[in-house]
């Protein structure tokens, strides 16, 4: 039989083990997630509409300069070497199980009690253990976004929810099936997707300036290969809304700009109900919002249109010229970029993608093969 000394000694190590494996697997995904976080949660750099997301001390001027700081740096609750900075699912009747293994500081013995929520948003909660000494310890689940009643995991499932493409619905079906109480209701949440809209959108345009850069200094100069490619959000030819991008060129192909096209915009459809009852208030709104509509025509033209708008563009924006460009089969992009060129000095070239291009040429293959069988007979 060990001795107890070494029993003790090998616990010790195991603790050691598993505390260094929690750390690497904690500090891998910080670390992903970390840039990320920056920009969505603690972004100081945004517009003002936003400020309210940080986590982080921002540089303060004046007086109380000094002071403010250090405050902040005391209650900052970004610590990015707190090993413990992640959530952890528990089923209730664990922690009951670890409070019966506590002893209550009010009555000095074993804890004995029960649970309850005193407030609940979304997939936040205020928990409430009373011992039956009546003594109460209260436990907050996640934490306040400062200058916001926002919860910390409320925002951040709102946004996991739309990188997965889930959404509120998805949300809503994941949360009961993993026995979780459902998320904030559907207000919320798109108030919250409205509220870190301008964070998203100062990253994804840093993203793809990063992207522009990238592929300029991969080619040598401001002009580079492109792919462009776009998509609805219903299939068939009778979509109101498409998306286009253009691609950099590689294995590891990056987003260099993007825009939505729409055939129609939400307000000016509701605006319809007032046109006639209320002239004056229809025709000031109408003036006054910012119109979704930005393509005529029919949902087949969106690709060929957006696209040549972003090559259009991005002269403007970031100083580059897309020269060379990679069709998706897309047989009307290419002539449109050629009788409406986008730049005064520069011809672009048509690169035929390997799918396509095979594609085209099986199908080629097949109609003289086809040819030949008829002659034969
Ligand atoms: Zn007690
Ligand atoms: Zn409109």
């Amino acid at each position: 039989m060990p001795h107890y000394s070494v029993l003790k000694q090998e616990k010790r190590l195991l603790l050691a083990r598993n505390k260094s494996k929690s750390r690497r697997i904690v500090n891998s995904v910080k670390n992903k997630a970390h840039e990320l976080q920056n920009y969505l949660i603690s972004n100081k750099d945004q517009s003002t509409s936003n400020e309210q997301f940080t986590y982080k001390a921002r540089s303060f001027t004046g007086p109380s300069c000094r002071k403010l700081t250090n405050f902040l740096k005391q209650t900052s609750t970004h610590d990015n070497n707190n090993v413990n900075d992640y959530y952890q699912i528990i089923h209730n009747s664990f922690l009951l199980e670890l409070l019966k293994q506590a002893i209550c500081v009010s009555c000095n013995s074993i804890w004995n009690g029960d649970m309850s929520v005193a407030k609940r948003e979304g997939l936040y909660c205020s928990l409430v253990f009373t011992c039956c000494c009546s003594h109460e310890i209260k436990i907050n689940t996640s934490k306040q976004c400062l200058n916001t009643s926002k919860r910390d995991i409320n925002v951040r499932s709102s946004i996991g929810a739309n990188f997965a493409g889930i959404g509120h619905q998805g949300l809503i079906k994941l949360c009961p099936i993993s026995n979780v109480p459902i998320p904030t209701d559907e207000d919320h949440f798109s108030d919250t997707i409205d509220y870190l809209l301008p964070t998203f959108e100062s990253y994804k345009l840093r993203s793809m300036s990063n992207a522009v850069e990238d592929a300029c200094k991969k080619s040598n100069e401001r002009k580079i290969t492109v792919g462009g490619d776009g998509t609805w959000q219903k299939r068939g030819f009778s979509s109101l809304h498409g998306v286009v991008e253009v691609l950099s060129n590689g294995p590891t192909a990056k987003v260099l700009d993007l825009e939505q096209l729409s055939k129609k915009c939400s307000i000016s459809t509701g605006l319809l109900s007032i046109k006639y009852s209320d002239p004056k208030q229809y025709s000031e709104i109408k003036n006054k919002h910012q119109c979704e509509i930005n393509h005529v025509g029919s949902s087949a033209s969106m690709e060929v249109a957006g696209i040549h708008r972003l090559f259009a563009r991005s002269k403007m924006l970031c100083n580059v010229k897309y020269a060379h460009y990679i069709g998706d089969g897309d047989a009307k992009v290419f002539p449109k970029l050629l009788s409406d060129p986008p730049y005064e000095d520069v011809s672009i070239t048509k690169i035929e993608d390997v799918n396509h291009f095979s594609k085209k040429m099986l199908h080629h293959l097949q109609k003289i093969a086809k040819s030949l069988k008829k002659k034969q007979y």
